[in-house]
């Protein structure tokens, strides 16, 4: 996605109290997503879903190997800031394939792992029934 000069920008403030330079929602042109007046009922829904659908994903963050809850629980915080136009989509998207990176490497070093204890295990077998 390439945004050209010409794209209108969101005329909302971060809260950080910036000018938010998301790119506008499409048709109307003033706002993006996170800041369209229009919207503002919606978001609210879907902070109230939000809260419903905490719970769950913290248990479910929970279940996850702990140097995965950090990366999680990062991404949770760059999805909402991308939402609410505090974190450059452009930057979210560079944390989602480096975390992606991490989350590969993580899973190949326990493949390996569970690998070198099935040929452990396969080993023994085999001394044994000689
Ligand atoms: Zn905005």
């Amino acid at each position: 996605m390439v945004a050209d000069s010409s794209s209108p920008r969101c005329q909302g403030i971060k809260k950080d109290g910036t000018a938010c330079q998301a790119l506008a929602s499409n048709g109307k042109g003033r706002f993006c997503l996170g800041h369209d007046p229009d919207l503002a009922e919606q978001r609210a829904q879907a902070r109230r879903k939000g809260g419903q659908n905490k719970a769950r994903a913290t248990r479910a963050r929970k279940a996850l190997p702990s140097r995965l809850q950090s990366i999680a629980e990062l991404l949770e915080r760059a999805l909402q800031e991308v939402y609410s136009g505090d974190l450059e989509p452009r930057q979210a998207t560079a944390l989602a394939s480096l975390s992606g990176a991490l989350v590969r490497l993580y899973e190949t070093s326990a493949l390996e792992q569970r690998m070198a204890s099935i040929e452990e295990v396969l080993h023994e077998l085999g001394r044994t029934s000689r």
